[in-house]
């Protein structure tokens, strides 16, 4: 049967009706590569499937939460008993605790932790708190790293702000954006200058240890080191923003990776094992401002919601009593990584491959890649014509040369053998559209 995405294009088409743009997020309606957004019906495994019975090999995984897999039984399980319990108290519960508790001990630099419902809740929260305890306005962030659509971050955003080419949004008030100073990621020089220029003002410097949202990139030898010692030296907080990395480069997120003890974290992703959970902690003396341990105030209704935190603590119980978990979905994100580089290299190609953990990306693109501008020269037609060559043999990656993609414990060594082959077939059509031009 020929591959047909009809249902998808009738649903999308009425979805525009009643949601702005037929999504609930951007970049899932397609913009950057064009065409219909395939509408899921459901997922299981390393699968997803679409309302026209396609069936696809998932490496999107929800944009990162999924990292064992949809619907894993032991989740499912846990949710389903859950559920009966009732789905939402606004009070206290055992569960957030041990969640709470399990974060602690794996990652050690996270003394208190405070959940909310999404990344950007925790990224928007934790300036307020850094603003308060340095009693300082200005906000440093990377070109190209994304952190939520807040208005204070929403500053050269990368992923869906550069596939969309909207560096920036309108609605954000100048007067915020301009407490938020920009550089360049991987350039400890630059950012040293600015310190040396306006430390004084800056009250937190946010970074993703391991960018994933301008495509993979990852940090030069010795940067995130820089990094930590120039905020020290000005009294200025260090936030790791490892919503994407955390429990996914490595069980204790980049931060046990690269041995840096950031003063503060914020997590999501696979902490809410598909639910929307968000997180910031840190040390005990800053979280200690948060309401109502402190003045600092930061509320939520279904904030540690019980289902939301059944889902992720088993999930990270899973992670953790799983032998050699991350050994395994690294070593298979690696083949992954290799047989598909070699595939470009039948090809012609020197395309650059990143990998952390079951963090991996490709651009296309010969040179290094390394910061915001050296990914923006990607050849991202070539992306498309790759990327819908693969859709049409049911491999799913996400939508755009500038989001990362994402290994799940449950592909299979027959899954990965799949991908490499139909991406020889979707190498050898981007050789042809270079032939002709
Ligand atoms: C996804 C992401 C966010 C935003 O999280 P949401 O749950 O989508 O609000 C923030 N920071 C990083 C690094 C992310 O990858």
């Amino acid at each position: 049967m020929a591959f047909s995405l009809n249902k998808s294009a009738t649903a999308f088409k009425e979805a525009k009706q009643y949601i702005p743009g037929g999504v609930n997020s951007p970049v899932r309606s397609f913009r950057g590569v064009g065409g219909t957004p395939p509408f899921i019906a459901k997922a299981s495994g390393s699968r997803v499937y679409d309302i026209d019975g396609n069936e696809y090999i998932d490496y999107v995984g929800s944009w990162g939460p999924m990292i064992l897999g949809h619907a894993h039984p032991e989740v499912t399980a846990e949710l389903r008993e859950a559920i009966e319990r009732g789905t939402s108290y606004g009070a206290p519960t055992l569960i957030e605790t041990e969640l709470a508790r399990l974060i602690t001990e794996v990652v050690p630099s996270i003394e208190l932790v405070r959940f909310v419902n999404s990344g950007t809740e925790a990224t928007m929260s934790v300036l307020r708190l850094a603003r308060a305890y340095t009693k300082r306005n200005k906000i440093v962030k990377f070109a190209g790293c994304y952190h939520g659509h807040h208005d204070s971050l929403l500053v050269k955003a990368g992923s869906g702000a550069t596939t969309l080419g909207v560096p920036d949004s309108p609605g954000v008030p100048e007067a915020i954006a301009s407490n938020t100073l920009t550089v360049d990621y991987n350039d400890a020089e630059g950012l040293s200058h600015l310190f040396a220029k306006q430390g004084e003002e800056i009250a937190a410097v946010i970074i993703e240890p391991v960018p994933g949202n301008m495509g993979l990139v990852l940090p030069k030898p010795g940067y995130l080191e820089k990094v930590r010692a120039i905020t020290e030296h000005y009294g200025a907080l260090l936030i790791f923003d490892e919503v994407m990395s955390g429990f996914r480069v490595a069980f204790g997120g980049a931060q046990e990776v690269y041995n840096i003890s950031p003063d503060l974290t914020c997590l999501g992703k696979v902490i809410g094992g598909g639910l929307p959970v968000g997180a910031y902690g840190g040390r005990k003396d800053i979280m200690e401002l948060i309401a109502p341990a402190g003045p600092v105030y930061q509320a939520g209704t279904l904030s540690g919601n019980p289902l939301a935190m059944t889902a992720g603590l088993a999930t990270l119980r899973l992670l953790a009593h799983t032998d050699g978990f991350y050994e395994k979905i690294t070593a298979n994100t690696s083949a992954l990584c290799a047989g598909m580089r070699a595939k470009a290299k039948e090809c012609g190609f020197n395309f650059r491959f990143h990998q952390a953990g079951s963090l991996f990306g490709l651009f296309f693109n010969e040179q290094a890649v390394y910061d915001y501008n050296s990914a923006k020269r990607s050849d991202v037609t070539a992306f498309n014509i790759y990327f819908h060559a693969m859709l049409e043999q049911g491999i799913y990656f996400a939508p755009s040369q500038f989001e990362a993609a994402f290994m799940s414990g449950a592909h299979t060594q027959e899954d990965i053998e799949a991908t490499i082959a139909a991406s020889g077939n979707a190498f050898k059509k981007v050789a042809e559209y270079y032939a002709k031009r």
